[in-house]
């Protein structure tokens, strides 16, 4: 049954990990917790079930415009449904609670604050509802990142429909926001189903921020025609970086909350729509955002905290295709966040303080990026490689002789009397004549000049690696450079480091074009171009994203096989029923048109 509805309605054939387990514990009516990561396909896991089911599915969304959104994709796929947010009219709200009524509902989104009032709780008691699903329930427990205190009240849900089954969802993975979860909704022995973290199809990296407009702008231009998302640290930046963007030729919007609500919208909906390919934005922007063909998120600044970093990263690639994250770092950012940590009241200032070095280990770090996500979020990475981050691609060359290498860097911080930072130590090791140095009398210390024949910029790499690795620390107001324990040990010779160079960036964007090829395999670029044209208009006409007329999977499958008849169209994923009745017909035209042109095969499936 179940299967069946995923074909009919979203042209799938089969199941994501976790997701028949999870849409079992629906039908079954036992409580549950699913834990998937973005992109994971948490959204089918109530909705197929919503199908099958008598009755309405009841799903607690946060936020008016991811309810929009899913309602849209919902109506798209012939599923009847609808919200209730403060954005309708009392005529649109009167229309809705009718066709509730009535049952033509299959699925209501609704805003938790309105839920919990007396009124809806009592309207729901009669109008026969099959189950609830909590989307997003990370924002029930403080512990979370994005704590609603309107999602505290859905506890009454239980007490008020005792019989019906409550099924939360959320990518968040910390164990103690998942006990939260389940404590504050009153889940009564729910199966607990916690999917993998990893995304193998997103490309990890992380890049030195030299001169960050010109990193940007090579990395947008890798992607002609896709949408990303480059995030900023601060208003000003994103200001700064979109106009010198466009100034370059790209099409970019900025998003900030410093600018009106109505401006705002408007770069929301080009983006999303598809007018402008790429957003340039705070960390404001993202939530609520369900596209799921964001082809790259490049950060320009290092974000607080590991957990961020995966969060607004993870807005890459939700529809499963290979998609790049960069992350463009410095110092200076370090010194950044540590200041405004510092400067904060707030009461887990030693939490915030891990979380940070946590993040800048991650940027200087030598480990698979893969690895290191999941290991950090408390699972394990079975694989050797993971093919998909700067570490396993080769991006980055090992130094032969670590160890050597790192004897010369603790002896010189030693030497110089563990007093100053990484850009003055870099300087002594590359033996510069820099008038502080010869003030201190350093350009006689044997180990001045004992690295002058490595580039400044791997010198600094190194000693943070050394840093990442907890061989040196970073102590006091100025950030001076001591030598930890483990350091000692290495000055011994008894623990070696791993030390990489970074290659040049023509052989490193070479190896993510290829990388990023793979899903590209046998797909008509041209017609894959014509295509998504096609449905940039039908998405204006029917006012809606146009993701929600076909995923970038579809597009590419149609751009493939390239099929000439209904039945055909039918075997390329996510083409369900009702999208065939509305929007074949274009689709086919325009591929008969193409290969018409073109003098390319119809009908290439194997
Ligand atoms: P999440 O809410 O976990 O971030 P979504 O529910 O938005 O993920 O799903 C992400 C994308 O994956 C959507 O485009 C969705 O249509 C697609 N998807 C979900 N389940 C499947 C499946 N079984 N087969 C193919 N695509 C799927």
């Amino acid at each position: 049954m179940l299967t069946e509805a995923l074909k009919k309605h979203w042209g799938y054939d089969s199941f994501r990990p976790l997701q028949a387990e999870a849409m079992q514990c629906v039908l079954d009516g036992r409580d549950s917790l699913v834990v998937l990561p973005t992109g994971g396909g948490k959204s089918l896991c109530y909705q197929v079930p919503a199908v099958c089911r008598d009755g309405l599915a009841v799903v607690v969304s946060p936020l008016i415009s991811l309810m929009k959104d899913q309602v849209d994709g919902l109506l798209a796929c012939g599923v009847p449904a609808a919200c209730i947010n403060s954005s309708l009219s009392a005529d649109e709200r009167r229309w809705v609670a009718n066709d509730v009524r009535s049952g033509k509902l299959q699925l209501l989104y609704i805003a938790p604050e309105r839920l919990v009032q007396p009124r809806t709780i009592d309207f729901l008691r009669d109008a026969g509802v099959s189950f609830i699903a909590v989307d997003e329930a990370h924002c029930i427990s403080e512990w979370g990142h994005d704590f609603r205190p309107e999602y505290r009240e859905l506890r009454r849900l239980r007490d008020e429909l005792p019989g019906i089954g409550i099924h939360a969802f959320t990518a968040t993975a910390t164990e103690p926001v998942r006990k939260d979860i389940a404590t504050q909704l009153g889940l009564r022995e729910p199966d607990v189903l916690v999917g993998s973290f990893d995304r193998p199809n997103l490309l990890y990296r992380c890049e030195r921020a030299n001169s960050k407009i010109d990193q940007v702008r090579e990395l947008i231009e890798q992607h002609p025609n896709e949408s990303g998302i480059v995030y900023c640290l601060s208003r000003k930046d994103v200001e700064e970086i979109s106009a010198q963007l466009n100034a370059h030729g790209l099409r970019t919007a900025p998003y900030h909350a410093g600018m009106s609500d109505d401006n705002r919208r408007r770069n929301q909906d080009a983006f999303i729509k598809e007018d402008v390919e790429t957003i340039v934005a705070t960390v404001a922007f993202g939530m609520g955002i369900d596209k799921s063909n964001v082809r790259y998120v490049i950060h320009t600044g290092m974000p607080k905290s590991l957990e961020n970093y995966q969060q607004e990263s993870g807005r890459a690639g939700r529809d499963g295709l290979e998609a790049e994250c960069v992350l463009l770092y410095s110092m200076r950012d370090f010194g950044w966040w540590k200041k405004t940590i510092e400067e904060s009241a707030a009461s887990n200032q030693a939490a915030a303080t891990a979380s940070l070095q946590a993040m800048v280990n991650y940027c200087s770090g030598v480990r698979c990026r893969h690895r290191s996500l999941v290991e950090y979020f408390g699972q394990e990475f079975e694989l050797a490689s993971c093919n998909a981050c700067d570490v396993c691609l080769g991006d980055l060359d090992l130094v032969d002789d670590p160890l050597i290498v790192g004897q010369k860097i603790l002896s010189s911080v030693i030497r110089q009397g563990e007093n100053f930072g990484i850009e003055y130590t870099a300087l002594v090791l590359k033996g510069s004549k820099d008038q502080r140095i010869r003030q201190k009398g350093h350009d006689h210390l044997s180990t001045w000049g004992i690295l002058e024949e490595e580039p400044l910029q791997a010198l600094r790499d190194w000693i943070e690696q050394l840093i990442s690795q907890d061989f040196l620390e970073r102590v006091g107001e100025y950030n001076v450079l001591a030598v930890t324990p483990s350091g000692r040990e290495l000055l011994r010779g008894n623990i070696s480091p791993r030390l990489l160079r970074s290659v040049d960036s023509k052989k490193r964007q070479k190896r993510t074009t290829e990388k990023l090829a793979v899903d590209w395999e046998g797909v008509d670029r041209d017609l894959f171009d014509d295509l998504r044209i096609l449905r940039h208009d039908l998405a204006a006409q029917a006012g809606v994203p146009a993701y929600v007329i076909f995923p970038d999977a579809t597009l590419r499958g149609l751009a493939k096989f390239r099929p000439s008849t209904p039945e055909a169209m039918l075997r390329v994923k996510g083409i369900g029923e009702k999208k065939l009745a509305d929007y074949g017909e274009a689709f086919l035209e325009c591929i008969r048109d193409y290969c018409h042109e073109n003098e390319k095969p119809l009908d290439c499936f194997e």
